[in-house]
């Protein structure tokens, strides 16, 4: 089962925790930097950062566009800027102004790093927490004890990504992954022989949910999401994955109890009714009526499902 990290194991309601300026730079700088070209953005991270710089004057952001997976460039007072993760700042040869050891802390703690830079050099950091939900730990220990194998799928920085990993009882992290590239690592392990799940939000996980054997879709995503997955998650509970595997795999077995019955049933029956057995036989009345009992056996058998524990399930 492949959880995708934000918005489905955390709140997707990510918080900016920690503002660090570069020297020579301020809070301040940093923020009205980034709140400028993120007024132009979608992105959850950048809801963050402008909540944050709420009352500031934010400075002007021209041309931006979008970098899939790894920030958003622009222009800013005639100087070309930039806000994102380390990928990017290596991309585009960014100084980093020493503050590496700074970025790697924050990561360290599970923060998501966005850096925010213009003219080629780092003006600062800013760090942003997004909460895990409350029973995702819990879903992945009950999926694991079913012997069902948990991985962790994300954009987001590896550093980052292992911490909420450990945090959650995750041990299989598949970080750094650019959004066209999800579905691949589904197919990746569908490859291994593997029988794959996948639970995610956004509307990058939607070619991941169909290549997925069984796609789940949290139920406050989005509606492509939603509208590419087999499975809904009403709640947006993750502990309701454990749930529908558990209802899962109760069905399947009636269903297999409910074949041998069947079958078993008729091959009793069906020689006694044809006379192989003679003179020990059946009237062709009561033949007509065992033939009901088959079918009475299996619909009670069904209905005792109703009365099978499922964890997860009320
Ligand atoms: P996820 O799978 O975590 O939802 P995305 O593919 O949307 O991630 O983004 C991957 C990474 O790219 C983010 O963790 C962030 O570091 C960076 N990023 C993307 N868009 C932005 C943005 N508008 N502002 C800052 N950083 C961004
Ligand atoms: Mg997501």
């Amino acid at each position: 089962m492949i959880f995708d990290k934000t918005g489905t194991l955390t709140l997707g309601k990510p918080e900016v925790v920690e503002v660090a300026a570069a020297p020579g730079r301020s809070e301040a700088d940093v923020l009205t930097l980034a709140a400028g070209m993120e007024q132009h953005s979608e992105h959850p991270l950048a809801h963050a950062i402008l909540e944050r710089s709420k009352g500031m004057q934010a400075l002007p952001a021209e041309g931006f566009t979008n970098i899939d997976g790894m920030g958003a460039r622009a222009r800013s007072e005639g100087e070309p800027a930039l806000v994102g993760n380390r990928r990017l700042m290596d991309a585009e040869r960014v100084d980093l102004a020493g503050m590496e050891a700074t970025a790697e802390r924050m990561a360290g703690g599970g923060r998501t790093v966005v850096h925010v830079a213009r003219g080629g050099k780092l003006w600062g950091l800013i760090a942003i927490a997004d909460a895990v939900r409350p029973t995702s730990a819990a879903a992945v220990a009950a999926l694991k004890k079913r012997g069902v194998d948990v991985a962790m799928l994300t954009g987001d920085n590896r550093a980052t990504a292992e911490r909420i990993g450990r945090e959650l009882g995750v041990t299989m992290v598949l970080a750094e992954v650019l959004p066209g590239q999800k579905a691949d690592q589904v197919k990746a392990l569908q490859a291994q022989g593997k029988k794959v799940g996948m639970v995610g939000d956004g509307i990058n996980d939607a070619p991941a949910l169909t290549q997925a054997d069984v796609g789940f879709a949290i139920g406050a995503g989005t509606d492509v999401a939603m509208e590419s997955a087999d499975v809904v998650l009403m709640k947006s509970d993750p502990f309701d994955v454990v749930a529908a595997v558990g209802l899962s795999r109760v069905t399947l077995r009636k269903m297999h109890q409910n074949l041998w019955w069947a079958v078993g049933y008729n091959v009793v029956a069906f020689p006694f009714a044809a006379g192989v057995f003679y003179p020990l036989t059946i009237s062709p009345e009561m033949a007509a009526l065992a033939m009901s009992g088959s079918s009475l056996i299996v619909a009670a058998n069904a209905l005792l499902l109703k009365r099978a524990n499922v964890e997860g399930l009320k």
